[in-house]
C-alpha cells in the first residue's frame, strides 16, 4: 500500500472511531442540535476535509459539478438539516456517507498502485546492491546506505547503483532503461555515469556524486509513477458519471425546494416542509453503492488480470480493451519469437565465415532481435577485433567500423540509401545485405519462427469480434505476406520504417468504427511511439524493452499472445459486472429518491437501505477477481 493509501486508511479508521464515540454520546445524553453537530464535526472533517477542499477548488475553477461537489452539498445538507423545524438530526448519516466515499477511493487507489508497482518492478531500474570501497576492502551494501564522495566498484554486467564520476576504467554502458536509446555509450575516466545503466564491458571505479534518492533512476521511477497516476485517474467511471448525475440531482433538489411551495399558494407554510424534503433528497442521492462497488469491481478485475500475468494500468484501459475492434501487431518479437537462425549465406567477395564474422561484430552493441541472434550464433567476442563508430538506423540496419573497415549490414532500403547495387535473393526469409568499405559483399538469409500460439491467438481475437487484425513490419514484402497468410491475419503492411508505422496506425485510427478501439501490440524495439499513439498500447513484458513497458497501457508479462484474448475477456467480464452493479444500484436509488421527494422515506432508512445494496454490490464485484 502506498503512502497516500495508508494515510487515507488511517483517516477512515480514526473517523470511524470518532463517529462511534459521537454516536454513543448522542444516544446517551440527547444534546441540543448545535451540540450534536459539534460532536460529529471532528469525525466529519477527518474523513472529508480533502473532498470539501476539492469541491471549493472546483468552484473556484468554474468546473464544480463533480463528485466532490455532490458529496460536499449532500453531507453539509445532512449536517444542518436538523436545524429545520420538526426535522430529525442526520449528522451521523453525513459522516457515514463520507466514509463510504473514501473507502471506494481507497479501493481504487490500492488497485492502481498495485499494478503500477508491478510495472516498476518489471522495469528493473532499481539497483539491488552497491559494492563500495570501505577501509581498503570492498563490501556490498544497500544503495541507500552509500553517501556522496564514497567510491563504488562496478563490474561488467552489473547495474550502475549510483550517479557518479569515473575515476578508473573505461567501458560501454547500456543506457536503454534510462533513455530508450539502444546504442551503448562509451565512457572513460572523468565521464559521468547514471544509475540504472548497465555496465557492459569493463571494470569501473566511480566516485558517488548523488545519494540514491536523488539519482537518475530514482527520478525516473517517480516519473513513471506519476504518469501512470495521471493517465488512469483522469477518466474514471465515477467522474464521468458525476458529470451528468451531479447537475441532475442538484437541479432536481433546487426545483423540489421552490416549485411546490410556489404552486401551493402559501409559500411561508409549505417552504420548510419542501426544503426538508429537498435536503433529504440530496443526502439520499449520494450513490454509495455505486461509488464503492464500481471502483471495487475494477480493482478486482485488474487484480484478477495481474494474477494471470496481464498488467492493466488503469480502469480506463479495461473499458477500452472491452471495446477493441482492431488489433495491430508488430512482427518481429511479437508474432515471431525474434530468434533468428541463419538459413543461407551468399557471399560475393569473401568466404562465408568471414561474412558472418563481420556481420556478428557490427551487431555487437545492438539490442535488436536480429543482432542478439547473430551474436549468439557467432560469439567470437573475445577476438581482437575492434568495433567502433556504431550507428544504428532503426528499421533499416546498422553500420560500424570493424578493425579498419567500414561495414554496413541492413535491408534493401539501407543498401539503396548507401547507393550500393545489391543482389536479389530467392529464399524466403529476412535478408541481411553486407557491404565492406562501400562494396557489396553478399547477403545472409536468416529466418525467424512464428510463435506456436500466434495463429490460435489471432483466431481467438476474431471470435471475440475483432474485425481487423493487421501486421506491420519493416521486413520484406515476401516475409510479411508469408507470415500474415500463415497466421490468418486480415491485413499486413511490409517494408515500413518506424515512422511509417506511426502513420499507418494513425490512418487505421481514423478509419475504425467510432465505438471500437484500436490496440497495438509490440515489443518496443523501434515501436515505442506507436505504443503511445494507439488507444491501447500493449507491450510484451519478457522480451520488451523497458521503454516499451513504460509507454504501454497493458503489459503481457510472459509474451504469450493467447493472453490478448484473455485480457479482452477479463475486461468484458469486469465491465459486465460493473454494469450489473450500476443498474442495480441506480434502480434502488431511483425508487428511494422518488419516495424521498414525496416525503415517504425517512433519511436514516434511506441511507441504511443503501448499505444493503452496497453489500450485495460488493459481493458481486468480488466475482471479477476470479476468471
Ligand atoms: P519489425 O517491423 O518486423 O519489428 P524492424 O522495424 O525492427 O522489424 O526492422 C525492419 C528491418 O530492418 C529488419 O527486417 C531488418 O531487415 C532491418 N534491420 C533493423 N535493425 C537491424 C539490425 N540491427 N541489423 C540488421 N538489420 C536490421
Ligand atoms: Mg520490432
Amino acid at each position: 500500500m502506498g503512502r497516500d493509501s495508508r494515510v487515507r486508511l488511517l483517516r477512515i479508521l480514526v473517523s470511524a472511531v470518532l463517529l462511534t464515540a459521537a454516536y454513543v454520546t448522542v444516544r446517551s445524553i440527547t444534546p441540543p442540535m448545535w451540540a450534536e453537530l459539534l460532536l460529529y464535526l471532528p469525525a466529519y472533517f477527518v474523513v472529508g476535509y480533502d473532498v470539501l477542499w476539492e469541491a471549493v477548488e472546483g468552484i473556484r475553477e468554474g468546473s464544480f459539478l463533480n463528485e466532490n461537489f455532490l458529496m460536499a452539498v449532500a453531507t453539509i445538507g445532512a449536517l444542518v438539516i436538523g436545524f429545520l423545524p420538526a426535522a430529525q438530526p442526520e449528522c451521523a448519516e453525513a459522516v457515514f456517507v463520507m466514509l463510504f466515499f473514501q473507502i471506494g477511493e481507497l479501493f481504487e487507489e490500492i488497485a492502481e498502485g498495485r499494478s503500477r508497482r508491478s510495472v516498476i518492478g518489471l522495469m528493473d531500474l532499481r539497483p539491488d546492491r552497491a559494492s563500495v570501497e570501505r577501509n581498503g576492502s570492498i563490501i556490498s551494501v544497500d544503495p541507500d546506505a552509500v553517501t556522496v564522495g564514497e567510491i563504488v566498484v562496478i563490474r561488467p554486467g552489473e547495474k550502475v547503483p549510483m550517479d557518479g564520476v569515473i575515476l578508473d576504467g573505461s567501458s560501454a554502458l547500456n543506457t536503454v532503461a534510462l533513455t530508450g536509446e539502444s546504442l551503448p555509450r562509451d565512457v572513460t575516466p572523468g565521464d559521468t555515469v547514471l544509475s540504472g545503466c548497465v555496465n557492459l564491458t569493463g571494470l569501473l571505479r566511480v566516485r558517488v556524486t548523488k545519494v540514491f534518492g536523488e539519482s537518475a533512476a530514482a527520478k525516473i521511477l517517480a516519473l513513471v509513477e506519476n504518469a501512470a497516476e495521471n493517465k488512469s485517474r483522469s477518466e474514471t467511471f465515477i467522474r464521468k458519471f458525476a458529470r451528468v448525475y451531479t447537475p441532475a440531482v442538484v437541479g432536481a433538489a433546487v426545483l423540489l425546494a421552490f416549485i411546490p411551495p410556489l404552486l401551493s399558494g402559501d409559500f411561508s407554510v409549505s417552504f420548510p416542509v419542501w426544503l426538508h424534503r429537498a435536503l433529504t433528497f440530496l443526502v439520499v442521492s449520494c450513490p454509495c453503492a455505486l461509488v464503492i462497488s464500481v471502483p471495487l469491481t475494477f480493482f478486482s478485475g485488474i487484480g484478477g488480470a495481474s494474477k494471470r500475468g496481464i498488467l492493466i494500468k488503469g480502469s480506463g484501459f479495461m473499458e477500452a480493451l472491452a471495446r477493441v475492434g482492431t488489433v495491430v501487431f508488430d512482427k518481429t518479437g511479437t508474432l515471431t519469437h525474434g530468434v533468428f537462425r541463419v538459413t543461407a549465406v551468399h557471399p560475393e567477395v569473401c568466404d562465408e565465415s568471414h561474412l558472418l564474422h563481420l556481420a556478428a561484430h557490427v551487431e555487437r552493441f545492438s539490442t535488436h532481435p536480429i543482432a542478439v541472434s547473430l551474436r549468439q550464433a557467432y560469439p567470437d567476442e573475445a577476438d581482437d577485433c575492434s568495433v567502433t563508430d556504431v550507428e544504428e538506423i532503426p528499421g533499416q540496419g546498422i553500420r560500424a567500423q570493424v578493425n579498419d573497415h567500414s561495414v554496413c549490414v541492413g535491408n534493401a532500403a539501407m543498401m539503396d540509401a548507401c547507393g550500393v547495387q545489391w543482389t536479389e535473393c530467392s529464399h524466403v526469409g529476412t535478408i541481411l545485405h553486407v557491404t565492406i568499405d562501400g562494396v557489396y559483399a553478399g547477403h545472409i538469409v536468416i529466418s525467424d519462427e512464428v510463435k506456436e500460439d500466434a495463429a490460435s491467438a489471432v483466431s481467438a481475437l476474431h471470435h471475440l469480434g475483432v474485425t481487423r487484425t493487421v501486421m506491420l513490419t519493416g521486413d520484406r514484402e515476401e516475409v510479411g505476406r508469408h507470415v500474415a497468410h500463415m497466421l490468418g491475419l486480415s491485413e499486413y503492411r511490409a517494408e515500413l520504417l518506424p515512422a511509417d508505422k506511426v502513420t499507418e496506425v494513425e490512418r487505421l485510427l481514423t478509419t475504425r468504427a467510432k465505438d471500437r478501439t484500436l490496440a497495438f501490440v509490440g515489443d518496443g524495439i523501434n515501436d515505442a511511439p506507436v505504443l503511445a499513439r494507439a488507444d491501447i498500447g500493449i507491450a510484451m513484458g519478457a522480451i520488451g524493452s523497458d521503454a516499451a513497458i513504460e509507454a504501454a497501457d497493458v503489459v503481457l508479462m510472459d509474451d504469450r499472445l493467447m493472453k490478448l484474448a484473455d485480457a479482452v475477456r477479463i475486461s468484458r467480464r469486469t465491465i459486465a459486472i460493473a454494469r450489473q452493479n450500476i443498474v442495480f444500484a441506480l434502480t434502488v436509488k431511483a425508487v428511494i429518491l422518488i419516495l424521498a421527494a414525496l416525503g415517504y422515506a425517512p433519511m436514516s432508512l434511506a441511507v441504511f437501505g443503501d448499505v444493503g445494496v452496497t453489500v450485495l454490490a460488493i459481493l458481486n464485484a468480488m466475482r471479477a477477481l476470479k476468471s
